[in-house]
């Protein structure tokens, strides 16, 4: 690889930050603070023809390639060691179109730029459940979230995508423009371009809306779980529902004797009118004894941040993912065993509920493949910087440990819930065979180099032209 002899990149009018730049070390670090890369030069694109001399001067330098959406992916592949970082932090802006129904977003917006501007609207699409995650990775990576039961996975409500290619060309990709490279972006991850838009289909949605946890003591689990299964095979497509096992986040609306207690928590969202809301949740907020019951009607924008502050940036986090058919009575077992297991009180697991709308989308329709299952998880070890000699390693080993004893129940992975040591084999397990025959035709047609490959990589395939 020859270095670059300037860092004047031609035809780039953003910011080029390299070492002993001011803001390299704040440009170079991303949500996980465990992830500490010294990329050559980090170039903060300030909009398409940015991004595309970006990617041409790289290639031009055979340089290794990241590309920095919200910075927001665990494993971390936004930034890189010795290559460029196409940043496009600088790339946040929303714009509604109402009459259309559509918002176009640029690649490197947060999830609270969108619903800051839909919201204004009153529409909404299905997004992250963390305000500070990136628009970028989770639609590329499919996208789920409290919506989506009702309106789809994120991924399903893309319309068009502005990409720039392997080659640098700027193209569009929809239902009619390159539908090969439309239909590979809604699932296949970050592998075939750089997205410097998206234009999303918007659904009415709030303002308001109920929402808000219940939490019950963790000696309950096994309890609250076999309800909960009940609980949702009737659920409406409105509701979305999270299990979080760990502890009580030190949330200023929770007594502070509470904090950091053990407990189980089913979270949601119910993206109707506030009194049905009020209704679907009532059996569950009856269930047990309820140590915090914190459902109530919420302003769906001030529900999309309301749990920002228990995964801030720099924080130290590692995962496992898989998927789970259902809550069988044996992976009932398994999670209460081990859920309570971590060190660390920030510590925690997180189970998605599907179906509704995700599982009723035709298969292979887009590139997301895990359709057919209830449930998605992620196991989450967090230590505090300047732990990593003493929590780092129980941590890493109680969630390697849980992931484990599922393994007889696992059925595939959600590909953004991936970490940095989960190899190709793992990558592949986010797919069906057909679905990753397909990515890797698609991969070989648009980038058949492998430019882009700091991410869940697919390997080119046979190209189909
Ligand atoms: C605290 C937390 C909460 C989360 N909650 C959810 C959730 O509710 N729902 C959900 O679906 N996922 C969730 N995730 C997972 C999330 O989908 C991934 O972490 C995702 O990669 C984040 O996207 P990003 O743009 O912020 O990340 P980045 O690290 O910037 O990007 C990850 C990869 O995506 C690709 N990429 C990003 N933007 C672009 C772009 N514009 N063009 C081309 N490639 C791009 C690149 O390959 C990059 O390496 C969560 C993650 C965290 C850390």
């Amino acid at each position: 690889m020859s270095a670059p002899t300037t860092t004047q990149i031609p035809g780039f009018r953003g910011e080029v930050i390299v070492p002993g730049h001011h803001d390299y070390d704040d440009a170079r670090a991303i949500w996980n603070g465990a992830v500490d890369r010294r990329p050559r030069l980090i170039a903060r694109c300030s909009g398409t023809a940015d991004v595309a001399a970006a990617v041409r001067f790289a290639r031009d330098r055979d340089l290794e390639i990241a590309v920095r959406g919200g910075g927001h992916n665990v494993a971390g592949t936004a930034v890189c060691d010795g290559g460029i970082v196409i940043d496009l932090s600088a790339m946040r802006a929303v714009s509604v179109d109402p009459v259309e129904g559509t918002a176009l977003v640029q690649g490197g917006a947060l999830w609270g730029d969108v619903d800051r501007e839909t919201q204004a609207y009153r529409l909404a699409t299905t997004g992250g459940i963390v305000s500070h995650t990136g628009v970028g990775g989770v639609s590329l990576g499919g996208g789920i979230g409290w919506l989506m039961r009702k309106h789809g996975l994120t991924a399903d409500n893309l319309v068009q995508a502005e990409v720039v290619t392997a080659e640098g060309d700027i193209v569009r990709a929809s239902a009619s423009d390159h539908p090969d490279l439309f239909w590979a972006l809604r699932g296949g991850g970050g592998n075939f371009g750089v997205v410097s838009s998206f234009r999303f289909a918007l659904h009415p949605v709030g303002p308001t809306v109920t929402a808000g946890p219940v939490f019950w003591a963790a000696e309950d689990t096994t309890d609250v779980l076999r309800f909960y299964r009940e609980f949702i095979s009737e659920a409406p497509d409105e509701l979305g529902t999270v299990i979080r096992l760990g502890t009580i986040p030190p949330l200023p609306v929770v007594d502070e004797d509470l904090h950091f207690r053990p407990a189980i928590a089913v979270a949601s969202c119910y993206a109707g009118p506030v009194d049905d809301g009020e209704r679907a949740l009532r059996t569950l907020r009856q269930f047990g004894a309820p140590l915090v019951d914190l459902v109530g009607p919420t302003l769906y924008v001030d529900h999309q941040r309301g749990i920002d502050d228990t995964v801030p940036h720099g924080w130290h986090y590692y995962w496992k993912g898989t998927n789970l058919t259902v809550l069988s009575d044996a992976v009932i077992d398994v999670v209460a065993e081990h859920a309570y297991g971590a060190t660390s009180p920030r510590s925690y697991a997180a189970i998605f509920h599907m179906g509704g709308a995700v599982a009723r989308a035709p298969r292979g329709a887009t590139a997301y493949a895990g359709r057919d299952v209830d449930h998605t998880m992620s196991i989450d070890a967090v230590w505090l910087p300047g732990q990593d000699d003493t929590v780092r390693a129980p941590e890493t080993a109680w969630a390697r440990a849980f992931f484990d004893a599922l393994q007889p129940h696992r059925a595939g992975v959600y590909v953004n819930f991936l970490d940095a040591d989960d190899d190709t084999s793992r990558v592949r397990e986010a797919y069906d065979d057909e679905t990753y025959r397909r990515l890797a035709e698609v991969k070989a047609n648009y980038d058949p180099e492998n430019v882009f490959h700091n991410n869940k990589n697919i390997q080119p395939g046979t190209p189909a032209r």
